[in-house]
């Protein structure tokens, strides 16, 4: 495709945008548990409206749009002290929570070098096996090594095998508040207490908690303190995009003081193009998402937040409590706040085809594996559905039950082997040529990459049972 020669009306565009979104997933429904976090209209109202007058201006240079750098302050100012902090808590706000999570990993590297005067050894960063992928991310990018710590049989991080993995070479701790997979809060004041003793610095990855579990502390839910309270963690990182109910592209990166953060900031005085002094990994960084990120919090303020929190709260209830009325399902580990996710206890009832069947009666499912699973984020949208929801869960269990088969059917024999397959350097193999092939097309065909990806979801099985039927010979 090309640039259209000349370009076409603005009701021709709108149109054809409207039409582009007729297979995209129906999260006004409800049907969606993920990626998207809408707070109510009025909200949304409000969010377009500061978003849009701060479209072109640009939080790259502070000093030519001042209200930015008051929004951003004061953003800044009053997420410090939701999560408690001081002062001399300082930070800054970035493009989302992965931005988030790669500059403090980044502090951390940087301020080692520094502190121990060696610019060349591997740092080491100990991330509990539930962490967000952003870490691993961060390991590949900075050249950090992750070390793994694993989860115990409630999801959270087993803080002795934790300890067990200090070395030398250790910078910093990671808990999380909670962890994406399971939604369960790390003992953050046992990684503290290591990090006291070991001298390390910890990074608190409150990027989906951050703006919803200090309202259910509020509201006397039993919600273990994770934040700057907690005298060993130095930096934490939440996400206004999240249950912060901003705009996309919006986040923050706290840190307990200047004597850390300053390890983040990217100073150039040789580029011809001037001096250049940024707080994160972009240039450019949209106005709109700053200015909206402020109007959310004051529109918003704890009064609405604190009421969607109790909403939440009996959503997530009523959705547990159904789902653990069904005797083949069970909930992973011991979630709090409004992620969760189950997983079937009944060998006779594969969750993947579970998740195949709720597809089909029109809801997006998100699976995960170890275990094997389907995931939650709940949001208010979702309070209409919740009778719906367990309705078709229960049929679906049941039909899974009665027809061993599927099983072998649709998503649930790939998901399966994919999570399942030892053989992890095939399979990542694997999902990069799928990857190279959806970025290599050249076509606007919406369906193209969605064909791709079934197709290839099989060549992975053919290949991937064709060597494992190989190698157990
Ligand atoms: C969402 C999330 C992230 C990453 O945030 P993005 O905004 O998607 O980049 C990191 N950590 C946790 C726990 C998350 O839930």
């Amino acid at each position: 495709m090309i640039i259209p020669e000349e370009g076409k009306s603005k009701l021709e565009i709108l149109e054809e945008l409207k039409l582009a979104r007729k297979n995209d997933a129906r999260w006004e429904e409800g049907r969606i548990f993920s990626l998207v976090f809408h707070f109510s209209e009025e909200h949304s109202e409000l969010v377009k409206n500061a978003y849009n007058m701060f479209i072109h201006e640009n939080g790259l240079n502070p000093m030519a749009f001042q209200s930015l750098r008051k929004f951003e302050a004061e953003v800044v100012q009053m997420t410090a002290s939701l999560l408690n902090g001081d002062m001399n808590t300082v930070g800054c706000m970035t493009s989302g929570g992965t931005e988030s999570v790669l500059l403090a990993m980044k502090t951390y590297r940087d301020k080692a070098r520094k502190e121990r005067g060696k610019r060349y050894f591997v740092p080491e960063i100990i991330v509990p096996d539930s962490a967000h992928v952003a870490f691993l991310k961060a390991g590949e990018y900075f050249d950090i090594k992750m070390v793994h710590a694993p989860v115990d049989k409630y999801g959270k991080v087993d803080v002795k095998a934790v300890e067990r993995r200090i070395t030398p070479n250790t910078v910093a701790l990671v808990g999380s508040a909670p962890n994406y997979p399971y939604g369960t809060i790390d003992p953050i004041s046992e990684l503290s207490n290591l990090a006291t003793k070991y001298n390390l610095n910890l990074h608190v990855d409150a990027c989906v908690g951050g703006f919803i579990l200090p309202w259910l502390e509020k509201l006397g839910e039993d919600i273990p303190p994770f934040d700057f309270r907690i005298e060993g963690v130095t930096s934490i990182s939440a996400d206004l995009h999240k249950y912060g109910y901003s705009a996309k592209g919006a986040s923050v990166i706290l840190y307990r003081s200047m004597d850390i953060m300053k390890h983040q900031l990217f100073v150039s005085v040789n580029f011809p193009g001037g001096i250049v002094m940024t707080p994160g990994l972009t240039g450019t960084r949209p106005g709109g998402a700053i200015a909206s990120a402020w109007a959310t919090l004051m529109g918003l303020g704890q009064k609405k937040y604190l009421e969607n929190a109790k909403s939440l709260s009996e959503i997530v209830k009523k959705l547990k409590e159904g789902i653990i009325s069904i005797p083949e399902l069970e909930i992973v580990g011991e979630p709090q706040g409004p992620l969760f996710a189950y997983c079937s206890k009944n060998p006779d009832v594969n969750i993947y085809a579970v998740a195949d069947i709720m597809e089909e009666k029109g809801w997006h499912i998100d699976r995960q594996q170890k275990p094997a699973s389907i995931h939650f984020m709940i949001n208010p949208l979702h309070g209409k559905i919740i009778d719906e929801y367990l309705r078709d869960l229960r049929e679906a269990v049941i039909k899974v039950k009665e027809n061993p088969y599927l099983a072998k059917q649709a998503t649930a024999p790939v998901y399966g082997m994919l999570a399942n397959v030892p053989l992890r350097g095939m399979v990542e193999s694997e999902v990069r040529k799928l990857v190279e092939k959806i970025y290599m097309n050249t076509t606007s065909d919406i369906n193209l990459a969605e064909q791709n990806t079934s197709e290839n979801g099989l060549t992975i099985i053919k290949k991937l049972l064709g060597y494992f039927l190989k190698n157990k010979k």
